[in-house]
């Protein structure tokens, strides 16, 4: 029987898609290349303990989160639970140490005892950051087709639009003299992308504030569960979830896309299949689908739309099982920013972000801090994670790549245990994955977690469209608007199905 849709990926953006458009009634097929579904939203076991391949904290589900409305439309609250994290971030460099709580008023507290001269900048900072977002929450979420209409974004967030080409660094240097309270502000900057001088102010407000107003949350036993359960809404819907296949090919006839080539992603000679859908939406990469799902001849107006975007960063992590959960060993908090005592103002930042990896800022992950039960009994799990390129592990040798990876991986347990000490001797597993890796597991050219670069010029309201230039051909993932993140890509799938199934494209 022909389908009605084809998806390919199964990351967040492939999965919320396929499993909207199937409790619709729609025929469903979706193929994934990895043997296993979720794209960055993954789960690997080692030696008994659940390590999780992406999710660190996902933002909102506050009232007025979209999410929120998704999530109960696919049944996903009675069968994935989420928790709740306990404080936003601490932040540690030699000068200072700082928890930055949820809670705005409480944060502006802490912020304020460090740095009293500066209590308006904070203000103005919450308020900026909090208030204009607002005007999204308070549209009518029953509207949804309205937010398709993407054209009218500004519609959306009028109180945004001041801010479409300022950068979240540009804003901070009028508002705030400190150059450590920017930094502070500035910890997660990582979250969303590599420099505050060309970080779009427009998507920092909008995904800060989701984290200030709702909090941040992490899924008991790991993201997997709600790849799986995404997965099995498609196939309780008569859907069909193909595991270890590769689109190799878009089909394409009068401009109107009408199915795929695929094949078994292992083996070189597997059989090439054919198969055929109504509408074909890509969660794979958006460069990857103009220049090698598309033949040449079909891709030329999408080629001239995207050939110029800048890809976001990647990330280094190290996944890591402890014989004991680290909260016993005195730390207190869920995700510590530890920044190195050189980088002293923004540009320092980027600098240090895009430089040597050893010294870079970097997050460490205590996934024991609350029930997420990845660690077996009595031991725990944690991550540490850098921005990453592959352009800095180009051209090494597999003996210089795994060397290069171990150096970084002691020099970065090395300033973990300063801040944590006693770490390092309660780490029973590792295992290590670089940009390359993430490239290798996602296919996202360069390792990109968040799609397109969220700069002024490319995100929100800029961002590219869910309905491609070609027929019947959607994309679904952080190369999209809203961007990148689960959040992002799960409004992505959402935005996608809803547009197919209202035609509101056509
Ligand atoms: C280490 C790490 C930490 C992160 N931390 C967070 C966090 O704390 N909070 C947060 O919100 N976000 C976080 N992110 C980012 C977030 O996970 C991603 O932005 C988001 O999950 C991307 O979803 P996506 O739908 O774009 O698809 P992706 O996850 O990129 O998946 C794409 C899928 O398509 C498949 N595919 C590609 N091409 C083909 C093809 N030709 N045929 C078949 N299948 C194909 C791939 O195998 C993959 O499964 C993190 C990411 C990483 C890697």
């Amino acid at each position: 029987m022909k389908n009605d849709i084809i998806v390919i990926g199964a990351g967040l953006g492939g999965l919320v898609s396929g499993a909207k458009l199937a409790k619709e009634g729609k025929k469903v097929l979706l193929i994934e290349q990895h043997t296993i579904p979720g794209g960055c939203a993954t789960v690997f076991k080692r030696k008994g303990y659940t390590l999780e391949v992406g999710l660190h904290e996902m933002d909102g589900l506050h009232e007025d989160d979209f999410k929120v409305s998704i999530f109960k439309d696919l049944n996903v609250f009675e069968n994935v639970e989420f928790l709740e994290i306990p404080e936003f971030y601490r932040f540690t460099n030699e000068r200072l140490d700082i928890v930055i709580p949820h809670n705005v008023d409480q944060a502006i507290k802490n912020l304020v005892s460090v740095f009293p001269d500066e209590e308006s900048g904070i203000r103005k900072y919450f308020d900026v950051i909090i208030n204009l977002p607002k005007d999204m929450f308070n549209f009518p979420k029953k509207k949804w087709k309205q937010l398709l209409i993407f054209p009218f974004v500004p519609i959306l967030y009028p109180n945004l639009v001041k801010y479409p080409k300022i950068s979240v660094g540009n804003f901070l240097d009028t508002i705030i003299k400190n150059n450590d309270l920017k930094l502070v502000l500035l910890a997660n900057l990582g979250y969303y992308h590599d420099d505050p001088y060309s970080m779009s102010m427009f998507y920092y407000c909008i995904a800060q504030s989701s984290y200030y107003n709702g909090g941040a949350y992490y899924i008991q036993g790991g993201s997997q569960k709600l790849s799986d359960y995404l997965s099995q809404v498609i196939q309780n819907n008569g859907g069909e979830v193909l595991l270890g296949y590769r689109v190799e090919k878009i089909i394409v006839e009068n401009n109107r896309a009408i199915g795929v080539e695929y094949r078994e992603t292992r083996g070189e000679n597997t059989e090439i299949k054919k198969i055929f859908a109504e509408k074909i939406i890509a969660n794979a990469a958006i460069p990857n689908v103009v220049n090698n799902l598309l033949s040449s001849d079909d891709t030329a107006v999408l080629k001239t739309k995207t050939m110029n975007l800048k890809n976001s960063c990647s990330v280094f992590s190290i996944y890591i099982g402890f014989k004991k959960p680290i909260k016993e060993i005195g730390n207190k908090c869920y995700s510590t920013f530890i920044v190195d005592s050189e980088v002293k103002n923004q540009t320092d930042l980027a600098n240090c972000m895009k430089g040597d990896l050893s010294s870079k800022n970097f997050v460490f992950v205590d996934y024991s801090q609350i029930d997420s039960q990845l660690a077996p009994k009595g031991k725990g799990v944690g991550s540490i994670c850098a921005v990453d390129y592959t352009a800095d592990w180009e051209n090494l040798t597999k003996e210089e790549y795994d060397k290069k990876k171990e150096e970084v991986a002691q020099i970065l347990f090395d300033r973990l245990e300063r801040v944590i000490p006693g770490i390092k001797q309660e780490i029973d597993y590792y295992e290590i994955a670089t940009a390359k890796t993430v490239e290798r597991y996602t296919l996202n050219p360069q390792g990109s977690i968040y799609g397109y670069a969220q700069t002024p010029e490319q995100a929100v309201p800029n961002r590219v469209k869910q309905k491609s230039s070609i027929e019947n051909l959607y994309f679904a993932s952080a190369w999209t608007f809203p961007g990148g993140g689960f959040t992002g890509a799960i409004l992505s799938g959402y935005l996608c199905a809803i547009g197919i199934l209202h035609d509101q494209w056509q």
